[in-house]
């Protein structure tokens, strides 16, 4: 039997495959953030008996020549081989792949982009990131980096205008004005911050903007007109034929259809239907993908 699990920053929610590719949620648990050892034993807790495979969609970067994991939020796992190390540790295959990668996968395969060509899968939430699925195949490209689309300097820190002062925000990968910075849900408060120096959280502002405030709707105005302008850039470079989303801001509908107006707006090709749209897994999506990589990979096994 294959065991597969969702890991991210507060919890590992983990179930095994089923014949028909869903994977049968079975619980979560905590994660143990500093302690690997601690981290070993949950795996171990919540994996199959039968000593099979198990597949984790992981939250953080993965080097692909090195192994090494960039995994910010689970200190334990930072910097380490992690498919090396928990092979070593549980005596059974491991199979990782990047949170945004699992959802794209999942998306492109059973889900929103079932049976289309190019699918890039986004998350807009905490932070900003994405996959990429070609002809229902992960394209994971040079070392890994394909699908960083929130990554690199892409806002002019001199703009001015309605841009003026929203463009310098540090990020955590050490540039300035990166998209993730300034487009994730933390983007969106900064934004609200520097336009009207109040702190609301990005629940709040949308909420706000719902109810008309005129503050607000400025500040979504501006986060949906830069997010837009990065994606058009993305859209022309790949031309998707969906770009479904997930994390935290995809559940609001109606945000998720302004960015996709205004990104139809700047693209060169006519796309009359919606092209940025909620993902069938925006909430399951790491475990799906998991799924899907591990029947990609021991095929019958898993069947
Ligand atoms: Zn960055």
């Amino acid at each position: 039997m294959i065991t597969c699990f969702d890991i991210g920053g507060s919890f590992i929610r983990h179930g095994l495959l089923k014949k028909d590719g869903s994977v049968a949620e079975s619980g979560r648990v905590a994660t143990p953030g500093n302690d690997f050892q601690a981290f070993v034993s949950a795996i171990e807790t919540c994996a199959s008996a039968d000593h099979g495979p198990i597949s984790i969609s992981l939250a953080g970067a993965f080097d692909e020549r090195s192994g090494i994991a960039d995994v910010a939020n689970i200190p334990c796992l930072h910097k380490r081989n992690v498919k090396a190390d928990l092979e070593a540790a549980l005596n059974r295959p491991v199979l990782i792949t990047n949170d945004a990668n699992a959802f794209a996968l999942a998306e492109a395969v059973d889900g929103t982009g079932k049976g289309k060509q190019v699918v890039f899968g986004i998350i807009l939430g905490t932070g900003v990131g994405g996959g990429l699925v070609v002809n229902g195949q992960l394209v994971t490209g040079f070392g890994g980096i394909a699908g960083e689309w929130g990554h690199g300097p892409i806002v002019d820190p001199t703009a001015g205008g309605q841009l003026q002062g929203l463009t310098h925000y540090p990020c955590g990968c050490g540039q300035t004005g990166c998209i993730d910075a300034v487009c994730s849900a933390r983007g969106m408060e900064k934004i609200h911050q520097t336009l009207h120096g109040v702190a609301l959280s990005s629940k709040n502002i949308t909420a706000a903007w719902h109810g008309g405030d005129d503050q607000a709707t400025r500040t979504v105005e501006a986060f949906a007109t830069l997010l837009s302008r990065a994606l058009s850039v993305l859209v022309n470079t790949l031309g998707p034929d969906v770009i479904p989303a997930s994390g935290g801001l995809s559940g609001d509908e109606t945000l998720l259809s302004l960015i996709d107006r205004k990104t139809r707006e700047l693209v060169l090709a006519d796309y009359t239907d919606p092209l940025i749209i909620k993902g069938q897994f925006a909430e399951n999506g790491g475990l799906r993908g998991a799924g899907i990589v591990a029947r990609k990979t021991f095929g019958e096994v898993a069947a």
